[in-house]
């Protein structure tokens, strides 16, 4: 038989009316004979108010107690969906985190999940039982309650699979699957239906916020097919599995842009070693993300430029903590806010020379500017003026016929 792990957002469970209707999606998989185990989110808007609530008694709310407090949004929620299951003749219960439990590691409120006990779970499905279980937590070893992260239970659903053995796990959410570009930005943009975990990842960890990256790269680890459909209309999805499953023929299978970047150039640098480390060492001890890296080549050995981007949120602290830096001597510093990264994705372009000059001279054929360029095996990013990211995007989406 079968088994299924099936996951529900927070719109997906957003009011009483959506959990009838997941509770008819969950019958639909049931009847099949199919083993089925649900995950769910808390409802949409429940965990923010409850972080909100935490800060009215407290600006500095004990950890553990705020991951107590967070849980109670997924708790409603699965009690809600077997609640429903049971009314209309499903043998359901809902099951905490630390009923199963699922074993957590970590800080508070940044726990990762460790490992999950079967057993129980195993005889309430052999039995016929739907489980439905909390996402977004786990239990420590002091057996106090833990979340993993907002957007957690992605990283659930992907680890009950992993535990449970699963055929495939669905992820259900507010859009139909993952497009070539973001809909909202671009009409022309088209549903993809197989994508592998690397291309996925890159696209979510570049702006598609589809999945959570994390549970994406647990998946690829644990060679997990994840179908990312819709709970509100009935079509079919988007497959997230292994490259050798996704398709050949295609070359480029994504486009993706980010907002709110920033760019900063230092001028007239040292050209020795230790002075990249010196720049980016006090960054990084403040917990700000370098993204894209460009160090020019020095015309007279002495001296360099470096440029490096940001995001637009840490551009104050970091022209502090540089001109704050004892270390570090240089002729000029220049920002620049309005800057956007658009990269194309795929794995296609491993095999296929040429695909860096069609991305440049796409863009030159619209007078793009090209501020900074990087790349790795699948993936060309570059950094343009924010103002001409739609029109970036609409010029590399034809010129790689994704339209
Ligand atoms: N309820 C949690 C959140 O809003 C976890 C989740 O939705 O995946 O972040
Ligand atoms: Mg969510």
């Amino acid at each position: 038989m079968k088994t299924l792990v099936l996951k529900f957002g927070g719109t997906s469970v957003g009011n009483i009316d959506r959990i009838k209707k997941v509770c008819k999606i969950i019958a639909n998989y049931k009847k099949k004979k199919t083993k089925v185990l649900v995950i769910s989110s808390a409802m949409s808007g429940v965990t923010n108010d409850l972080i909100n609530k935490s800060k009215l008694v407290s600006n500095n709310f004990e950890k553990a107690e705020y991951d107590t407090l967070l849980s109670t949004g997924e708790q409603a929620s699965c009690a809600l969906i077997a609640g429903r299951l049971n009314h209309i003749g499903f043998k359901s219960r809902s099951w905490m985190s630390w009923q199963i439990p699922i074993i957590s590691e970590g800080p508070h409120s940044g726990a990762r999940i460790n490992r999950v006990i079967v057993k129980n779970l195993n005889d309430y499905l052999k039995s016929g039982g739907i489980p439905i279980i909390t996402g977004f937590q786990g239990v420590n070893n002091k057996f106090r309650l833990t979340t993993i992260g907002r957007s957690g239970s992605d990283a659930t659903a992907i680890m009950l699979a992993r535990y449970i053995k699963a055929d495939e796990c669905i992820i259900y959410t507010d859009v139909d699957g993952v497009y070539t570009t973001d809909p909202r930005q671009y009409k022309n943009a088209k549903k993809i239906k197989k994508i592998s975990y690397d291309e996925m990842l890159e696209m979510a960890s570049l702006g598609s916020k589809v999945m959570q990256p994390t549970s994406v790269q647990d998946a690829k680890l644990n060679n997990i097919d994840i179908q990312v459909k819709s709970s509100f209309i009935n079509k079919s999805g988007t497959l997230i599995t292994g490259s050798s499953k996704t398709f050949s023929n295609q070359i480029i299978t994504g486009i993706s842009s980010t907002k709110n970047d920033a760019k900063i150039t230092i001028v007239g640098v040292k050209d020795r070693p230790g002075i990249a480390a010196s720049i980016f060492k006090p960054l990084s001890k403040n917990l700000i993300n370098v993204d894209m890296v460009v160090q020019n080549i020095s015309l007279n050995g002495k001296e360099t430029d470096l440029t490096f981007t940001i995001k637009s949120e840490d551009l104050k602290k970091t022209e502090k903590i540089i001109k704050q830096n004892k270390k570090l001597s240089y002729k000029k510093l220049s920002f620049d806010k309005d800057v956007s990264k658009v990269s194309i994705i795929g794995v296609g372009m491993i095999s296929t020379p040429g695909i860096t000059y069609r991305m440049f001279q796409a863009l030159a054929s619209k007078k793009i500017n090209i501020l900074v360029i990087s790349t790795s095996e699948i993936k060309i990013s570059v950094l343009i003026s924010a103002k001409q990211v739609k029109k970036a995007v609409a010029v590399l989406h034809k010129e790689f016929k994704l339209d």
